[in-house]
């Protein structure tokens, strides 16, 4: 390093005029300084690259010189060669322990003191490349953490402010106690369906178009963040009272009810909202945003369009849910799963044509519990697949059973849940239990509901044609309750439309509802299918649907769900038993079925 700038401290000039000697044909700068404190005021002037230094001076001497330096943040890694007339191992040590990187002793002998310089100015100039590199890493680091920074807070699709960026406002809203605020957390109904309807790109686009509607409804104090998938979150800073709230929420339920114009093509769509306010006992976003998400997830229970304020007692019923589900788990390894069978009657004849089998839950302490309980959330948790299958077994079995005795006619109806519908295995599931019951395939007939079909139409239309390849029947239940599959109905081989209880209940009231019971027969005409209508409870129900045609019917009057023993003892225990049932007098039927428990 032949510029080098070296800055050598000696309270005797000779000393100077000796290293000036020595080193004269290194090309170095020197400098020179007699006394620590000289040395020191210099520094910033002379920026040296080493400093050769005498130990014994007047004033600071080399030591204390050599202490200051490397406390000194700017001069610590200035390299320091102690240059010292003492020679006793002590002295040396005292060198090192006060920072020197290395000493030279007098009388100075040229080579050594060439060879000392030179080392430690290329370890200089080593650790300035060092520091030079590390600087410019620092700087990329910096900017790529901001390029990160900047797509951690922002939603790519959207370009909206993200999960993060909510997250790091509701923490700064939090630590400033400020507890006057709202989080609103909007998530987007039956997003799959949209999904699976026009596909990604359209439903991508139909974010964008989502998000830019909810930016005009924000006030200017408030937040819109999307986190992800089909959810979006407002954060209103100042609520001034729950009334601007709730009008923001109405708001933004109202401006669902214009389509979304995407591609030209138009898309309604609804959105649930939960609410929480701001709160003192609230220390995270995590919290807010899961109580947040509790109210939604009650929101979206209560249907589509819904909104709920977030309520403590919320807490208690997601941890009776998961208590719930925890059961749920056992009961199956417990068998406490049973099937109860409801008779399914030609309403013409008023004969007995078939079952529909219905799991109950025979619980060791609440006792029986209805199926309304507990498969909605064994839908969502897949529990509804083995139970489900264990179901179609016993019912098959069941079935076995009476076409011994001689019952050949009788059709077995089991009801399969969406996410069985949706499960890969289903076939291979069904034709096991058909091939280990030996039951003929034709008296099966397995209940799906409009949304099963809906939510995967493509996949449905090849999955039914397989079932009704192995004979299967297959009824639409419900019917009516779901999203009109109106238009796919034609490309369904189903046998059998169930006409949901909410209309066969409204048959002698003169509702829309009454007018689509005869619709549905008249569709079912049509098509070609059965129809069976559910619930029926009274008499006039029955001659009403009997008038209409109605073929099949199903309800109370007949009988309730039962065990199987109850069933061959009231309706399966004649000696001209194949030739079926055909109660004397209906209105003796009913009086039983409502003398009886529920199930
Ligand atoms: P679903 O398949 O529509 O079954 C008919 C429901 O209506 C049964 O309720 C039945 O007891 C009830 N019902 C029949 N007639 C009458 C009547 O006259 N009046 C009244 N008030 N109700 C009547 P249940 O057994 O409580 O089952 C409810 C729902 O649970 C079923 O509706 C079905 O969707 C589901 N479910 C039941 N068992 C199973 C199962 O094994 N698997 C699956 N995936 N779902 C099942
Ligand atoms: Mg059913
Ligand atoms: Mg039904």
């Amino acid at each position: 390093m032949p510029s080098a700038s070296i800055l050598i401290v000696d309270d005797d000039p000779n000393n100077f005029d000796v290293i000036d000697t020595l080193l004269d044909a290194e090309g170095y700068q020197l400098h020179y300084a007699s006394t620590g404190e000289a040395a020191i005021a210099a520094l910033d002037h002379l920026e040296p690259d080493l400093i050769l230094l005498d130990v014994m001076m007047p004033g600071l001497n080399g030591f204390e010189v050599c202490h200051w330096l490397k406390s000194s943040p700017t001069w610590a890694t200035l390299p320091i060669i102690m240059v010292t007339a003492l020679s006793e191992k002590q002295d040396l040590a005292r060198c090192f322990s006060a920072g020197a990187n290395d000493f030279i002793s007098k009388p100075i002998h040229r080579l050594e003191l060439i060879a000392r310089v030179r080392s430690l100015l290329i370890l200089r100039e080593q650790y300035q490349q060092l520091e030079t590199f590390n600087a410019q890493l620092e700087v990329k680091v910096l900017k790529r953490t901001a390029q990160l920074q900047a797509i951690i807070s922002h939603d790519a699709l959207t370009q909206l402010p993200s999960r993060a960026a909510l997250n790091q406002t509701l923490a700064e809203l939090l630590q400033a106690e400020n507890s006057a605020f709202a989080v609103i957390y909007l998530d987007c109904d039956q997003f799959k369906l949209i999904n699976g309807s026009f596909g990604y790109a359209l439903s991508n686009q139909l974010l964008r178009a989502i998000a830019a509607r909810l930016q005009q409804l924000v006030p200017s104090d408030g937040l819109l963040a999307c986190l992800g998938g089909n959810e979006f979150c407002i954060l209103l800073r100042q609520t001034s009272g729950i009334e601007r709230v709730k009008w923001l929420i109405q708001t933004v339920l109202d401006s669902f009810k214009t389509p979304f114009s995407v591609s030209g093509v138009n898309i309604f769509i609804t959105a649930c909202l939960g609410v929480v306010l701001g709160h003192s006992d609230y220390s995270s976003p995590e919290q807010l945003l899961q109580d947040a998400g509790i109210a939604l997830y009650r929101a979206k229970q209560q249907g589509v369009g819904s909104y709920q304020f977030f309520d403590p007692q919320m807490h208690q019923t997601m941890v009776d849910r998961l208590a719930l589900e925890n059961d749920l788990k056992r009961a199956l390894d417990r068998q406490e799963f049973v099937v109860y069978y409801q008779p399914i009657v030609h309403l013409k004849t008023l004969k007995i044509a078939g079952l529909e089998a219905l799991v109950r839950w025979q619980h060791p302490t609440r006792g029986l519990v209805a199926p309304g309980e507990f498969i909605p959330l064994m839908e969502t948790t897949g529990l509804v697949v083995p139970v489900g299958l264990l179901v179609l077994k016993l019912a098959c079995q069941q079935l076995h059973r009476w076409q011994q005795q001689g019952w050949t006619d009788l059709t077995m109806s089991v009801n399969l849940s969406v996410r069985q519908f949706a499960c890969p295995t289903l076939l291979d599931d069904i034709d096991q239990i058909l091939a280990a019951t030996g039951i003929d395939p034709a008296r099966l007939k397995l209940e799906i509901t409009e949304s099963a079909i809906m939510d995967n139409a493509e996949t449905a239309i090849v999955l039914v044609e397989a079932l009704r390849s192995r004979q299967i029947q297959i009824s639409i239940d419900d019917f009516g309750t779901g999203y009109s599959s109106l238009g796919y109905l034609h490309q369904f081989s189903v046998n059998d439309l169930k006409i949901d209880r909410s209309f066969t209940s409204q048959i002698q009231v003169l509702t829309s509802k009454y007018k689509v019971v005869d619709t549905i027969i008249t569709l079912g005409k049509q098509l070609g299918l059965t129809v069976t209508a559910e619930g029926i409870e009274t008499q006039p129900q029955l001659e009403r649907l009997q008038q209409l045609d109605c073929e099949m019917g199903q309800g109370y009057l007949f009988s309730k769900p039962l065990p199987a023993a109850d069933i061959e003892a009231r309706f399966l225990s004649g000696r001209d038993a194949p030739s079926g049932w055909r109660p004397k007098q209906v209105p003796i039927a009913l009086r039983l079925a409502l003398s009886e428990p529920p199930f």
